[in-house]
């Protein structure tokens, strides 16, 4: 048996198992040594009968003292044995297998593992995990799989083991013994071994760490490989003037910031070099991402070549269309919008085929439209977060050496992006442009949105503006909907002029909304979460987030982001529905915390990453045992040993065996 051999060719898998292991995703018996045990029991803490609780799950060790069959009701069957370990008397209960008399004989002695419960002034375990104990036999430490139907603990249990005890070659170390050694993690083999049946809890630390140091570093070295190798590949280093962030800025109506500067500074460089760009830019929303890619879509623009700027939402793309437009025209560079909603689809394409158009603005319907670009160079993804991995990678295969430049206001933990974005540089946005922004957050329960709605009746009467946010559209259950809010807040504020927004409007009904609103047409505006995008609404004062226990921080944090933009103190609302002390501890926190990125490391803590990242991200780490989190130091550990290799060999030459663990997208 080795790694190849197809799952069927096991003893005792036929066709309607091995359907149940390929839904699981194993195949071969490769698939199944990397198929770990969600959990495991120790079966070493055995408790006395005497000693047992009700409800709780437990090891017992005892000799069976006596067994009957019994008929309960309807066809139900059962047999009763009674155990007996000197301190007491437990009955275990199996449904339905009565042939399982033959297994309990008097006197032997067996372990169980199951949920103690009283029934009849009885002690019972019902369908409990049984071995006999024979001494030294059994295997203390359990493992238990994540199942699928058709598939129980105990087939996937012998199959492993048959499988353990029949292979005739191992997967391939990763790394020669003496570094092995140096890092202090184990073999392949001890770790496969002991992954699935630990002959000790110090063994099966010893695995785990051996696999996690193994699924990181095969990561990181996947990561390192595109880095150092598709960044190589520009075949053209850029001339480009000293003086050119000042040409720019003499352009542009106001000074840039120090931090701007930077941030155009290293993706210079990096054109200097013959390297392709691979930037993520954080910054917070207002801390102005917009006017980089500008600079890079200029940049390209004037050389001939063309962009594209990818926007999350219509109303985003129309925004940055709108404000850039003439600009660049200027500059001699012509640009369009490319939207789901555009009339002239193919005559745009057309133009964008034959070179006519240098900078494209858009949403995803770029992408679903295929587009022979005439030289596409750069690629600008705003909001990038909003986007799947996917969809990020399709332009790059529309032309050779695209440079790319993601722009996101999701704060993500330092160690987190290095994970994920390895392959990229980072730049970072901290200033605010318009001067030190100042937020005033406040918490209220429900009972008390009274004083709320009146104070934000006091700002409108001094001609301010702002948001009330609701989480849903429609109604549900447990969702107030913005529409049942819009009528509300209309019949409450009879003299204010309230607007509503949601995603489901029209594109052009939400951007009429926007505009009424900075024209103090409207003064308040009821919206789902859509204006947490990116939408430059320069002097909102306040914002209410009603049912604030419904919103992750990270998306708290961005909404916060909306207010106090233009001088001014902003108040941000937050109004709790749902009391209790997990949301009070979530919330009070993020009230103090004022940085994106203490908020990062708040939610991470809290949440864990799947809901940091939203959604969208969450299937991003193909990571089956490490956690990024619990296991920061092996992925640190990983990351230095790839970078040592990487340092001495950057082509893998010497250590050419590792590209066999490079993935080919
Ligand atoms: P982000 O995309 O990072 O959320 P934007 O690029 O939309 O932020 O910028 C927010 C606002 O700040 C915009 O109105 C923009 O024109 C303005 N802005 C950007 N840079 C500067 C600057 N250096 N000085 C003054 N205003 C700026
Ligand atoms: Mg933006």
């Amino acid at each position: 048996m080795n790694l190849r051999t197809p799952i069927n060719q096991i003893k005792g898998i036929g066709k309607q198992k091995q359907n149940c292991f390929k839904k699981m995703g194993i195949e071969k018996v490769e698939d199944l040594l990397f198929y770990f045990p969600r959990k495991y029991i120790n079966l070493r803490e055995i408790k006395k009968i005497s000693n047992l609780k009700e409800g709780e799950k437990v090891t017992v060790k005892g000799s069976i003292i006596a067994r009957e069959e019994k008929k309960g009701y309807g066809k139900v069957n059962y047999l009763k044995v009674a155990v007996s370990d000197g301190t007491g008397i437990l009955y275990i209960i199996f449904f339905n297998q009565i042939y399982l008399k033959n297994v309990f004989q008097i006197g032997k002695t067996f372990i169980f593992y199951g949920k103690v419960e009283f029934f009849n002034k009885e002690m019972e375990m019902i369908n409990p995990f049984y071995e006999e104990y024979e001494g030294k036999k059994i295997d203390w430490i359990l493992p238990v799989y994540p199942l699928t139907k058709g598939l129980s603990q105990k087939i996937i249990r012998k199959t492993v083991k048959h499988v353990l005890k029949n292979l005739t070659e191992y997967p391939d170390e990763i790394l020669p013994i003496n570094r092995r050694f140096a890092l202090n993690i184990s073999n392949i083999k001890h770790a496969l071994f002991n992954i699935h049946f630990p002959i000790s809890e110090v063994n099966l630390e010893k695995a785990r760490n051996y696999l996690v140091f193994r699924e990181f570093f095969i990561f990181q070295l996947n990561l390192f490989w595109k880095k150092n190798v598709e960044r190589k590949t520009e075949e053209r280093i850029y001339r480009v003037d000293e003086k050119i962030i000042q040409e720019f800025e003499n352009l542009l109506p106001f000074k840039l910031t120090e931090n701007q500067k930077e941030v155009m500074e290293e993706i210079i460089k990096d054109l200097k070099n013959g390297k392709l760009i691979r930037r993520l830019i954080y910054g917070e929303v207002g801390s102005g991402k917009t006017i980089i890619a500008i600079f890079a879509l200029w940049i390209f623009g004037k050389m001939g070549y063309q962009g594209v700027f990818l926007c999350p939402t219509e109303i985003l793309a129309q925004q940055h269309y709108i404000n850039w437009r003439e600009f660049l025209l200027n500059q001699g560079i012509n640009v369009s919008l490319l939207t789901g909603k555009t009339v002239e689809k193919s005559k745009i394409i057309n133009e964008i085929e034959n070179s006519k158009i240098n900078v494209i603005v858009g949403t995803h319907a770029i992408l679903n439209e295929k587009i022979n670009f005439k030289n596409l160079k750069i690629v600008i993804i705003d909001e990038q977060h909003k986007f799947g991995v996917k969809q990020q990678e399709i332009l790059k295969e529309r032309s050779k050496n695209i440079h790319y430049i993601l722009m996101s206001a999701t704060p993500i933990p330092r160690t987190l992006a290095l994970t994920i974005f390895g392959n990229m540089d980072f730049s970072t946005l901290g200033e605010i442009p318009k001067g030190e922004r100042q937020v005033i957050t406040y918490m209220f329960s429900k009972e008390n949105k009274e004083k709320v709605y009146s104070f934000i009746k006091f700002l409108i009467s001094q001609n301010k503006i702002g948001f009330v946010i609701t989480p849903g559209i429609k109604e549900n259950e447990n969702i107030e909907s913005v529409e049942e809010k819009y009528k509300e807040l209309k019949e409450k504020f009879t003299d204010i002029k309230i607007g509503l927004l949601h995603g489901r409007m029209e594109k052009e009904k939400q951007e009429d909304v926007l505009k009424k609103l900075k024209n103090r047409e409207i003064n308040l505006l009821i919206s789902t979460t859509v204006i947490e995008t990116g939408i430059d609404i320069p002097d909102v004062s306040f914002i209410v987030i009603e049912q604030a226990e419904k919103f992750g921080l990270a998306q708290l944090h961005q909404l916060r982001g909306r207010v106090g933009r233009s001088g001014e103190i902003g108040y941000c609302f937050l109004i709790v529905y749902n009391e209790n002390e997990e949301v009070n501890e979530r919330l009070s926190s993020f009230i103090e915390k004022e940085s994106g990125f203490d908020i990062s490391e708040l939610d991470f803590n809290l949440r864990g990453p799947g809901d940091l990242l939203g959604t969208r991200q969450h299937g991003i780490l193909p990571l089956k045992i490490g956690d990024i989190y619990k296991d920061i130091e092996l992925l640190e550990l990983a990351k230095k040993e790839v970078e040592r290799i990487f340092k001495i060999d950057p082509e893998l030459k010497k250590m050419s065996y590792l590209k066999k663990f490079i993935k080919n997208e």
